[in-house]
């Protein structure tokens, strides 16, 4: 352990190619050095990265500061530990935690870095993980087990964060759960719903292909939601609808817990509708900065709404304890890969909405 000598430095690293955002919608491979690892570093070999939406927004976007290099969602090997890194060896295969939270700011101090007063993010702040080669500290690092591919691995950032959905919303075995969208995020709630053991799914998008695929995964029950083309007063058309819904699915008095994955106002005020008296919403899509909510129906019902951001500390290795024992399944989410080399035909792809997830392929 912590034996910097052998393998290290077997792996040349002198060719680091980068996905680095040059310009709106405009990325360019470039070479990035990778310097040499301090005493409580590791450099990893990154194999595998998925793209998701966030990562989309800042390769379409003009930020003030944009960092460089993009990317998240990776997992890889380690290939050089420094000399004080005791707990991780050469050879492991880790996924990367991608948040550099301070853990010294009242919040971490509290156990939520998700909130950290000082936090830095890989390719949002800081340099992101679509390179080769990525040096971190140890604690960024979640050990995996040979049975957890990388390709799924590329995925495990949004499952960490599925399972911290899960977390604080107490979601358990009895409960019957809503999911408001269908894409990435509300299929991996959906799938973390189904390894608790809940009693039954509902799952809602717009679009019929995506409420076919929820189906397919987890979900007991697809609805398609209308979209308000005819401009029906927003609360009447919500209150029509859930009843309608909750009549033709005998879901009695509305469901126990609504998960808000898609960020649509309509779908906040539906969550108010069609979570019954004492029930919980999960506020966990980022639509627009300012939402209506029904918030006399959410008072006399005596709901309770929460939210939340990224994940805490555990989710991660839960989110690999879910993959090891095969109770959740990404394989069937991940609908394309990309060499790293062609990252702007990946982004293109993000933007289009037609995969449910593309992992790239950071040695390729
Ligand atoms: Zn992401
Ligand atoms: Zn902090």
């Amino acid at each position: 352990m912590g034996d910097s000598s052998a393998p290290n430095g077997v792996i040349d690293t002198s060719a680091n190619r980068s996905v680095c955002w040059v310009a709106p919608k405009t990325l360019e491979i470039q070479h990035r050095e990778v310097g040499e690892i301090s005493d409580d570093e590791v450099l990893l070999e990154v194999i595998t990265t998925g793209i998701c939406g966030s990562d989309a927004h800042v390769w379409a976007s003009n930020p003030a500061k944009a960092p460089p290099v993009l990317g998240h969602e990776s997992a890889g090997k380690i290939i050089k530990v420094g000399s004080k890194v005791t707990d991780r060896v050469v050879g492991q295969r880790v996924a990367i935690e991608p948040g550099f939270a301070c853990m010294k700011c009242e919040f971490c101090i509290r156990g939520q870095p998700n909130v950290c007063a000082n936090l830095s993010y890989c390719g949002h702040t800081e340099n992101g993980t679509l390179t080769r080669f990525f040096k971190c500290p140890p604690h960024m690092t979640v050990p995996l087990p040979d049975s957890v591919s990388f390709k799924e691995a590329g995925c495990i950032q949004p499952l960490a964060i599925a399972v911290q959905l899960g977390r604080r919303a107490n979601m358990r075995a009895h409960q019957t759960v809503a999911v408001f969208g269908c894409g990435p995020l509300g299929l991996l709630v959906m799938a973390v719903a189904r390894a608790y053991g809940v009693r039954k799914i509902i799952a809602f998008d717009v679009e019929q292909s995506r409420v076919d695929f929820a189906v397919k995964y987890n979900a007991d029950i697809g609805v398609v939601s209308p979209m308000n083309t005819e401009s029906v007063e927003p609360l009447k058309f919500a209150t029509d609808f859930m009843e309608e819904v909750m009549k033709k699915h005998g879901l009695g008095s509305g469901v126990d817990l609504t998960i808000e994955a898609s960020g649509a106002e309509p779908c906040v005020q539906m969550a108010v509708l069609l979570t019954k008296p004492g029930g919980t919403i999960m506020a966990a899509g980022l639509g627009k900065p300012l939402t209506s909510v029904p918030l006399f129906q959410f008072t006399a019902k005596d709901l309770t709404m929460k939210g939340t951001v990224r994940y805490t500390p555990g989710c991660f290795a839960d989110a690999v304890d879910l993959l090891e024992r095969k109770a959740v399944d990404l394989a069937p989410l991940i609908t394309s890969t990309y060499p790293l080399t062609k990252a702007s035909e990946a982004f293109e792809a993000q933007a289009a909405r037609q995969d449910i997830k593309i992992v790239i392929m950071n040695q390729e």
